[in-house]
């Protein structure tokens, strides 16, 4: 036998010999038998109840990098003796809370610091890990050796490294299965993919009543807001298989190792078809890509960006993978996303309103015994801009308070404190969002929405106003546009002229002072009236003529392409065009300053009103 054909052989085996090493030494952690799982809302609860077994285990598992508390329950079942009299000790159980590092990790070690006796177990593998890194470096080395020198890699070449990486697919049916159940306050985001629901239940109805299959939907919303929590509701309703990572994954990728990742699981979803991949903070690989610039660390992101693309078109929406994504910042997205047959179906997950937020809180609630006094409608008043999450951390900390102060249900006061706790912690914006603050933004909005509704149909119809805060804005009025208008009249910016001042009269008729709430309205007022006049022709005085600045010819700084004197004329054009908006404006608020009173005292209430609400308002009064 010469050489070549019987190394081979002996490579396999030493290759074999390894797996077979690696794969014992994983097995080598029997679990033990049934152990409940808990939430640590339920933690806290039993450990209220003093229904807990000291000592707590806290066990940091290094073999699957996770942090859990353990140990023994009493259960509402009582032990039965040989000759079936019951002899009173309660049963007892294992459970098992999961602990998210960083999160809540922190705050479990204070409560266990206290006062609950804890003791800490470090689980490895069978042997240290000194031991399995060297066996594991020793086994690259063998195999990168007979990868490249022996040029028996074969197939995947040097093993296709991505693959190690796609574990991060979950398996199925081992946790409790998410539903919509599960998911409170944002109505019209679940109603939005419900389609997805029925059509992954059932591929054929679906494409036999003529549904549209969707391939991509972008979820865009807050952080927070339950897009992740959806998305996996969506695949537990259908009973599908769900996939999940983080764009934020991939960036401490090597380049070709994201991409090579991105294959294996579009590869293992096509297999498992009907199903959902999901990926969150697509942002991080799916930004706007600047062109021929692209240099060193963002080359990596784009190859996985167009691994995916070029997944995402190679498979036919009938085949039922849906991809979900993602973002908060949908406007920093490459646009090569949004286009037809890949994320070209937006679902819009908003901060929960006064409604939403309450339901959120009775849903989280569930797990908690409240105290007589504790008031959620109350809770939900008081957490205007607060996310999901942020609920749902609100109800832990009270809980967690309420095992602290050793009392028998969690209280209103505590539900305050808690409040406070996560205002705090995350110091948002809106931590400073006073009363005083609400009103003005209620009377300010009022005044924007009532014009709103007043002005149509020169104006588009009123969509929504609200006081909740988002980003930098304090409250918005919203219109809704009935198509895609690609062409604006001069009555139609007349009217959003009037529009823009409704917020700052509003202020100064009702409260007789004014804030700065009103800097982006005159900044829009100013840009309308200036461009009515020097873009489109639309004022008497100037009648047809264009004005523009000489950058926009040429983009060099040329002499203005009108006379000083002509630009002193335009400045005062601008002011009496906007001074009569002002005037109209203020007038027909004083008209109807009975329902703009209406309206803002609905906001304080309501924080939110639907157009058609405020219509009637406005019509019927
Ligand atoms: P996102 O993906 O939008 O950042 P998540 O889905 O990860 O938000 O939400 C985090 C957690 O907050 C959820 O697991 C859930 O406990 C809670 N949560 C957020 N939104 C909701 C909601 N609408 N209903 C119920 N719980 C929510
Ligand atoms: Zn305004």
């Amino acid at each position: 036998m010469s050489k070549s054909t019987e190394s081979p052989w002996r490579s396999w085996l030493v290759i074999g010999l390894i797996l077979v090493a690696f794969i014992s030494l994983y097995k080598a952690n029997p679990n033990a038998p049934a152990v409940k799982d808990l939430t640590l809302l339920e933690f806290y609860q039993l450990l209220g109840q003093g229904k807990l077994v000291e000592p707590v285990t806290r066990v940091l598992d290094h073999e699957k990098g996770e942090t859990y508390l353990t140990g023994e329950m009493e259960t509402d079942e009582l032990v039965e003796s040989a000759d079936k009299s019951i002899d009173g000790t309660p049963k007892k159980e294992t459970y098992r809370v999961a602990l998210v590092p960083g999160e809540n990790e922190k705050t479990m070690d204070d409560l266990l610091a206290e006062n609950v006796k804890v003791v800490v177990r470090e689980e490895h593998s069978a042997l240290s890990p000194l031991v399995i890194n060297i066996l594991f470096m020793v086994g690259m080395m063998v195999l990168f050796y007979f990868c490249f020198f022996r040029k028996m890699g074969g197939g995947g070449g040097f093993f296709s490294f991505g693959k190690s990486k796609a574990k991060a697919l979950p398996p199925e049916g081992d946790k409790r299965k998410i539903t919509f159940a599960d998911v409170a306050g944002i109505d019209e985001a679940r109603e939005e993919v419900q389609e997805i629901v029925e059509f992954l239940k059932n591929p054929e109805a679906f494409k036999k009543l003529g549904g549209k299959i969707p391939k991509g939907v972008l979820m865009v919303g807050p952080p927070g807001t339950g897009k992740t929590l959806l998305a996996k509701a969506i695949a537990g309703e259908a009973k599908v298989p769900f996939f999940a990572m983080s764009g934020s994954d991939f960036e401490e990728m090597f380049v070709g190792v994201g991409a090579s990742r991105m294959r294996d699981v579009f590869a293992e979803a096509k297999k498992r078809a009907p199903c959902i991949v999901f990926i969150d903070e697509i942002d991080s690989i799916g930004q706007k890509r600047t062109g021929a610039g692209a240099i060193g660390g963002s080359h990596a992101y784009e190859q996985t960006l167009n691994t995916m693309l070029v997944e995402m078109d190679g498979f036919d929406a009938n085949e039922g993978v849906i991809v979900i994504a993602a973002t908060n910042r949908p406007d920093t997205l490459d646009s090569a996303l949004l286009r037809p047959g890949r994320f070209d179906r937006q679902v819009v997950v908003e901060l929960p309103t006064l409604k939403g937020r309450r339901e959120i809180l009775e849903l989280h609630g569930k797990k908690i015994t409240f105290a007589a006094d504790a008031d959620l409608d109350r809770v939900a008043r008081g957490t205007p801009g607060f996310s999901g999450a942020d609920l749902a951390n609100l109800l832990n900390e009270a809980a967690l308070l309420a095992v602290r102060k050793k009392l028998e249900g969690v209280d209103m006061a505590t539900l305050d404190e808690a409040r406070d706790k996560v205002i705090w912690g995350r110091e948002r914006k809106s931590a400073g969002y006073s009363q005083k603050d609400r009103e003005y933004t209620a009377w300010h909005e009022a005044g924007h929405a009532i014009l709103q509704v007043l002005l149509a149909p020169d104006a588009d119809p009123l969509h929504k106003v609200t006081i909740i805060p988002r980003g930098r804005a304090l409250g918005a009025t919203m219109a809704l546009p009935e198509k895609d208008v690609l062409n604006h009249t001069k009555k139609y910016f007349l009217a959003e002229m009037r529009i823009c001042c409704g917020g700052r009269i509003a202020e100064e008729l009702v409260l007789g002072d004014i804030s700065t709430g009103a800097s982006q309205d005159i900044a829009t007022a100013t840009q309308i009236a200036r461009e009515m006049i020097c873009k489109y022709g639309m004022s008497e005085k100037f009648g047809f003529q264009a004005f523009m600045e000489p950058s926009q010819f040429t983009g060099e700084d040329l002499p203005p392409a009108f006379s000083e004197e002509t630009s002193r004329e335009i400045d005062a054009e601008v002011k009496r065009l906007i001074d009569a908006a002002y005037a109209d404006a203020k007038r027909l608020l004083s008209e109807n300053r009975d329902k703009l009173e209406l309206l803002a005292k609905a906001l304080l209430e309501h924080e939110t009103m639907d157009g058609r609400d405020v219509e009637a308002l406005v019509k019927n009064v």
